[in-house]
C-alpha cells in the first residue's frame, strides 16, 4: 500500500472528538494528514508526519472533511425554469410541481437519467461534496420508481425509496389506494435498492397517518426511516421521525417548541436545507433554537429540480451562517460530521485514523472563508476513497 504525507495545512479541520482541543472541529494547526489506499492513517503536526512513499505540499492553505451531502433527489429528467422564474415572479411553491418532473422523468431512458446523476455527482465532488444521499420520487409507478433506485444505486451506496414523495397522479382520487401501492408491491419492488425510506410528510402530499405506514412498512422490509417534516408548515412529521427512530428529520422550518424539545432528546438529525427557503422565498428554519435544545443539525442542498436546484454545500455553508444565525463552526461541522450521523455514519464526514480518506483543499487560510467568501470556488483539490479526484 502506497502511502502519502499532505503537508503544511494550515488548519485541519479534523471533526475528531478525542482531540478535545476546545472546538468540536478539532482543528490542528500546520499540520498533515497520511493516507494509504482508502483511508486515513495519521494526523498531527506536520513536523512530526512519518516517512511515506509520496508527498503532497498544501502551501499553507486549509483542509476540511470532504462534505456529506445527506439529503438530495438526482434520479430526474428535465428542470423547472418556467417555474422556478414565475415564482420569482411572485408565485407561491406548492408540492404540485413535482409533478411536472415525474412526466418528464417518466419518459426518459435510463442512460439519460442516469447520465443526470452522473452530472449532478460530478457538480457536486467539483464543489467539495465526496459522499451523497439521492432519492427515488419522481417515478411514482413500481417500475418507475424501483428503475430510479437501480439507476441512483449505481453513483452512490446511499440511496432513499421516496415512492411516497407525492400521490402519483393516477391515485389522484384514491391517496389510500396508492399508500396501498407504495407499502405493497411499489415496496417490493424498491427494497432490494435501498439502505432507507423517506416520505414527504406535508399537507398536499402524505398526512401523518399515511406517514407511519410507510415507514413502518419500509422498516419490516428492513430500510431505515428519514422523514421530509415540516417544510411548508407545522404539522407531525417530526414527532413522527423521533418516535421511529428516523436517522433524520429533514427541512424543519416549522418546529413548535415540543418539535424542538423532541429533537433535542433524541438522537434523529435536524437535517437543514436552507437551499429550500432560498429557492422558494421562504423564511428560514431556527437554527439556533434546535442547537440550543441540543439537537445534532446537518446541512445538506435537498438538491432536486423544483425547490432547490443547487449542488453547492459551500453556498448551504454561506446561507446558513448569514440567514440563519448559525456560526461558520457550526455550519462546516453540520455540513460535514453533521451529515455523516444523518446518515449514521462513522467512517465519512471526519479526518482521523480510520476514517476514508475523502478530504478537501481550500484554497483559503481558514474554513471561514467559505461563509466570508460567497459563491467564490474555493475548492482546489479533492481526494475521494483516497484517490485525488481534482
Ligand atoms: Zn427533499
Amino acid at each position: 500500500m502506497k502511502t502519502t504525507a499532505i503537508t503544511h495545512i494550515t488548519d485541519l479541520v479534523t471533526n475528531d472528538p478525542s482531540l478535545d482541543n476546545g472546538t468540536p472541529l478539532g482543528v490542528i494547526p500546520d499540520a498533515a494528514v497520511v493516507i494509504g489506499g482508502d483511508r486515513v492513517l495519521w494526523t498531527g503536526e506536520s513536523s512530526k508526519a512519518p516517512a511515506t512513499d509520496n508527498a503532497f505540499d498544501a502551501g499553507g492553505r486549509t483542509m476540511i472533511p470532504g462534505f456529506v451531502d445527506s439529503h438530495s433527489h438526482l434520479v430526474f429528467a428535465g428542470d423547472r425554469t418556467q417555474e422556478f422564474n414565475a415564482r420569482m415572479s411572485g408565485r407561491p411553491y406548492s408540492a404540485g410541481g413535482i409533478r411536472t418532473t415525474v412526466a418528464a422523468t417518466r419518459a426518459a431512458g435510463d442512460e439519460e437519467l442516469s447520465a443526470n446523476v452522473a452530472r449532478y455527482l460530478a457538480e457536486a465532488l467539483r464543489q467539495g461534496t465526496t459522499t451523497m444521499e439521492t432519492k427515488s420520487g419522481y417515478g411514482l409507478t413500481v417500475e418507475d420508481e424501483a428503475r430510479a433506485l437501480r439507476i441512483a444505486g449505481r453513483h452512490t451506496d446511499e440511496v432513499t425509496y421516496l415512492g411516497a414523495h407525492i400521490v402519483a397522479p393516477e391515485y389522484a382520487d384514491d391517496p389510500a389506494g396508492y399508500v396501498g401501492l407504495v407499502t405493497g408491491p411499489m415496496l417490493d419492488a424498491c427494497a432490494p435498492h435501498a439502505r432507507w425510506i423517506d416520505v414527504f410528510c406535508e399537507r398536499g402530499a402524505f398526512d401523518g397517518d399515511q406517514a407511519r405506514a410507510v415507514l413502518t412498512a419500509g422498516a419490516a422490509k428492513g430500510l431505515r426511516p428519514r422523514v421530509h417534516a415540516n417544510q411548508l408548515g407545522h404539522g407531525p412529521g417530526v414527532q413522527l421521525a423521533v418516535e421511529l427512530g428516523a436517522a433524520s428529520a429533514d427541512h424543519c422550518t416549522h418546529l413548535t417548541d415540543a418539535d424542538i424539545d423532541a429533537l433535542g432528546q433524541s438522537d434523529t438529525v435536524a437535517t437543514l436545507l436552507p437551499g429550500a427557503e432560498f429557492s422558494t422565498r421562504a423564511a428560514w428554519p431556527d437554527a439556533r433554537r434546535v442547537l440550543a435544545a441540543g439537537a445534532t443539525v446537518a446541512l445538506s442542498t435537498d438538491c432536486n429540480p423544483g425547490s432547490s436546484f443547487t449542488s453547492s454545500m459551500p453556498f448551504c455553508i454561506a446561507l446558513a451562517v448569514r440567514d440563519m444565525g448559525m456560526t461558520p463552526d457550526e455550519a462546516l461541522w453540520s455540513a460535514t460530521a453533521g451529515g455523516a450521523a444523518a446518515l449514521r455514519r462513522t467512517d465519512i464526514g471526519r479526518i482521523a485514523p480510520g476514517a476514508r480518506a475523502d478530504l478537501v483543499l481550500l484554497g483559503a487560510p481558514s474554513h471561514v472563508h467559505l461563509a466570508y467568501r460567497p459563491g467564490v470556488p474555493l475548492v482546489e483539490a479533492v481526494w475521494q476513497h483516497g484517490v485525488r479526484v481534482r
